[in-house]
């Protein structure tokens, strides 16, 4: 064996290691609870398959439920089996695993290599124009539907892979005369909508998966190069994935998935948890690993976990142990209002950061919501003690506004059809060109069957004689924008280089002076869209392609001199790889040997394109490396943990969420925010909240009276005090290095001299608590300081 491969075995108990070492053309599903080292032994099989199976890293496709995860364990796996071997491994969601493929092999079916994907809000502006369209039908039927629900319904049906035809056949079938007109109505919709996307050359989300499972099935051939098919977090898969894994590993039967039905929390969004069973029958011999020791929590957080899921009578109790210390009870208080709960986190992840003695960050600490709007008042009481945050998955840093309006104009660019962003952009910054010169643009697009930025192309050209000489010039400065973009980019000029051209053109930042009051603000956002295009610009570019330069190892010779990487021996393919900046005339040269259709599939803009259309949270590196507390909602939360959990609202109407149907999903989601705690979990209430503008009395969430009732011992509601025992704790769940202790008594020393806390004493924490007197935590606080209680 190579000499990683004690490393990665050697620290797995039993169960992890026989789900590790199971022979890898098998089926296999991994069935466990939370921290239980799912993930972390889906990463040690691929390390295994790669160092101890001598698996070609080409040959295996690992998908994750976000890119982040995606790219958090090709990190870890470079440092398990080096960057030489993690390069080629195909990894990522499998909307961006199809999104590739479809880019390259698309025309197989018909699509054009420079689709554009469209967003909810894209997809918002072509519904209503469909919706639009079929006022007529609809006033007819008595049937109304908002642009949200439309696409949702069409988003639902395409998750379990009906088109608008077999819906509408579903729709003929029904008996029930009212369902059975609305569901002819909506597949119409639905078909409406399908036309406009393929008018603008896009595809929506789901249609990636959709579009893929087609691509597969049509040329099944370009899956041949892979072996092995690994899924994290298969529980939240829906059917239209399950397919995919399907076609991914028809070849081989080698597919490992990892999964735990105690955490799916997708089934608004179709995931099927039933796939867990469907995969055991159509693999007949599937192998089920169960995995029972808990590494990520605190004995007492799991027991309070525990009491919350395990209130679902229809749930199968899987066992799980955990042989981590008793630590701090978790957390459970009430507060009057949410702005009392607020200031209460804020004060209490000081207060925790500074008697930890250096231990904790405010990267070890997360504020967990069960919905966005929720975060407003956190994170003003985090900002208004100097507590940098960061959102994850809040507004996504793609939809705003501004970083919306660029990235419009760059997908026309790429895509002359792309109508939502001709919409969005043809009057940004203002050109006068009102409304209904918009409208007739519109019109006479339709009319003539082309796109309207064809249209504008051909009146600023001077080939429509009928329009007004000012709107025609209006026009020809904006054709002149995209024009000039365009050529730059088929240079494949960088996309950093890009913006700032088409910033300079359009004079945005003068626009943005003038139209808006947070102008500054917006300026921000704008330049780190800039530097997450030179992240994209300098991450390696790719080429694949069939040779035509003679043998594999005359390509090879070649590719090394020109100082470039080269894999691909034996595969039969092979790729260039290079900074994309350097390649030099010589090397354009060079790549023009190959497939050059596969490589134009691959222009910078449209990498860039991609990444962001695809960014699930906010995967923008944000440019100031200071620790922040993290405020996330828990569907975003999933399979990630923190030292430090807040979950405040924990409420009736927020949990269960008033609007969701679904009870046990709502108490699975509240178990996964308590499930991502390491070492302290706060679950915290108010008695009053404000919701959509009206203040409204709260009650507890049942599920945790129901947890109290079950066990009186699980919850305390005074503060903890971190003792020298929690920091053996945290040292020994979080692996870190115990603080030297004469450092912690200073720091601690340090924080009751602060002149903020002697002057606001009302602000620190100590003096909020009811159960405390303000002298009494400054001497516990003192003797603290003093090492006495330690
Ligand atoms: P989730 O269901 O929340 O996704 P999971 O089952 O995927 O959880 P992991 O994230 O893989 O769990 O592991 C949880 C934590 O436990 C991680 O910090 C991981 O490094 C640690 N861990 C897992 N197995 C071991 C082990 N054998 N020894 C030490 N630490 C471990
Ligand atoms: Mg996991």
């Amino acid at each position: 064996d190579a000499p990683g491969v004690i490393d990665y075995l050697s620290s797995l108990n039993d169960a992890q290691r026989r789900a590790v070492e199971h022979p890898p053309n098998s089926a296999l599903q991994i069935l466990a609870g939370p921290g239980s080292g799912k993930t972390r032994v889906l990463t040690s099989r691929v390390a295994h398959f790669i160092l101890h199976h001598r698996i070609l890293p080409q040959h295996i496709c690992c998908v994750t439920f976000t890119n982040k995860a995606a790219n958090e364990m090709r990190e870890r796996l470079v440092k398990l089996v080096g960057p030489e071997n993690t390069g080629r491994l195909v990894m990522g969601t499998f909307h961006a695993l199809c999104a590739k493929y479809l880019r390259k092999y698309g025309q197989v079916i018909g699509l054009e290599s420079n689709f554009s994907i469209v967003d909810t809000d894209a997809g918002k502006r072509l519904i209503s124009n469909v919706l639009r369209n079929m006022q007529p039908q609809m006033m007819a039927a008595n049937f109304q539907i908002k642009e949200s629900e439309a696409l949702s319904r069409i988003s639902s049906l395409k998750a379990k892979g009906i088109d608008p035809e077999s819906a509408r056949m579903t729709g003929l079938a029904t008996t029930d005369r009212w369902k059975d007109r609305w569901k002819v109505l909506m597949a119409d919709i639905y078909a409406g909508y399908q036309d406009e996307l393929k008018n603008s050359n896009s595809l929506d989300f789901d249609d990636l998966l959709v579009y893929g499972v087609s691509l597969f099935k049509a040329a099944p051939g370009i899956l041949n190069s892979i072996k092995h098919i690994l899924v994290d977090e298969f529980q939240d898969t829906n059917t239209m994935q399950y397919q995919l894994m399907m076609n991914f590993a028809r070849a081989s039967d080698a597919v490992s998935v990892v999964g735990d039905p105690d955490q799916s929390i997708y089934g608004w969004r179709a995931a099927d948890v039933g796939n867990l069973d469907k995969m055991c029958k159509e693999f007949a011999d599937t192998t089920q690993i169960l995995l029972e020791e808990n590494y990520r929590s605190t004995a007492s957080i799991l027991a309070c976990s525990l009491a919350i899921v395990s209130q679902d009578d229809n749930r199968i109790d899987k066992g799980l142990r955990t042989s981590h210390p008793k630590g701090t009870l978790p957390v459970n208080r009430s507060f009057p209002d949410d702005r009392t709960e607020s200031e209460f986190i804020a004060t209490e992840v000081k207060r925790l950061i500074a008697y930890s003695g250096g231990m904790l960050t405010y990267n070890d600490v997360a504020v967990l919501l069960r919905y966005n709007a929720l975060s407003r008042q956190v994170e003003l009481a985090l900002q208004k003690q100097g507590i940098p945050s960061r959102v994850l998955a809040g507004q996504k840093f793609f939809d705003r506004l501004e970083v919306k309006d660029l990235l419009a104009y760059l997908q026309l660019v790429d895509n002359p059809k792309y109508v939502p962003g001709f919409i969005r952009v043809i009057n940004v910054p203002k050109r006068s060109i009102g409304d209904r010169s918009v409208e007739e643009i519109m019109k006479r697009a339709k009319q003539k069957g082309v796109s309207p930025m064809e249209v504008v192309e051909k009146i600023a050209d001077g080939r429509w004689p009928d329009i007004k000489p000012s709107i025609k010039s209006k026009l020809r400065e904006f054709v002149n924008v995209i024009q000039t973009l365009r050529k730059l980019a088929c240079q494949k000029t960088p996309v950093a280089d890009l913006l700032e051209r088409l910033l300079e053109l359009t004079k945005y930042e003068a626009y943005l002076t003038r139209t808006h009051q947070d102008a500054e603000m917006r300026w921000e956002n704008v330049r780190e869209l800039i530097n997450s295009a030179s992240q994209v610009d300098s991450e390696k570019a790719v080429a694949f392609g069939s040779p035509d330069l003679g043998s594999e190892k005359a390509v090879k010779d070649e590719v090394l001199d020109f100082g470039l990487d080269y894999y691909g021996e034996g595969s039969g393919h092979v790729a260039v790889s290079g900074i994309h900046e350097s390649v030099a005339d010589e090397e354009e040269d060079l790549l023009d040997e190959f497939d050059m259709r596969t490589i134009m599939a691959e222009t910078p803009l449209r990498r860039f394109l991609e990444s962001s259309m695809l960014a699930t949270d906010t995967e923008v590196e944000d440019s100031d490396s200071r620790e922040k507390v993290t405020i996330a909602t828990c569907h975003a939360a999933k399979g990630l943990e923190w030292p430090v959990v807040f979950v405040p609202a924990c409420e009736d109407g927020v949990f269960p969420f008033y609007r969701s149907d679904d009870k046990d999903e709502e108490r699975r989601l509240l178990y996964v925010a308590c499930t991502r705690a390491q070492v302290f979990l706060y679950l915290t209430h108010t008695q009053k909240r404000m919701v959509q503008g009206k203040s409204k009395e709260a009650e507890h969430s049942e599920y945790l009276t129901n947890a109290i009732k079950s066990n009186r011992n699980l919850f305390t509601a005074g503060q903890p005090t971190i003792t020298y025992e929690d920091c053996k704790t945290i040292s020994k769940i979080v692996n870190r290095m115990l603080p030297d202790r004469p450092v912690v008594e200073a720091k601690v020393a340090e924080y009751q001299m602060h002149p903020d806390r002697q002057r606001k004493p009302s602000m620190d924490g100590f003096s909020r608590d009811e159960n405390r007197s303000p002298a009494l935590d400054f001497t516990t606080g003192f003797g603290l300081a003093l090492g006495k209680t330690w």
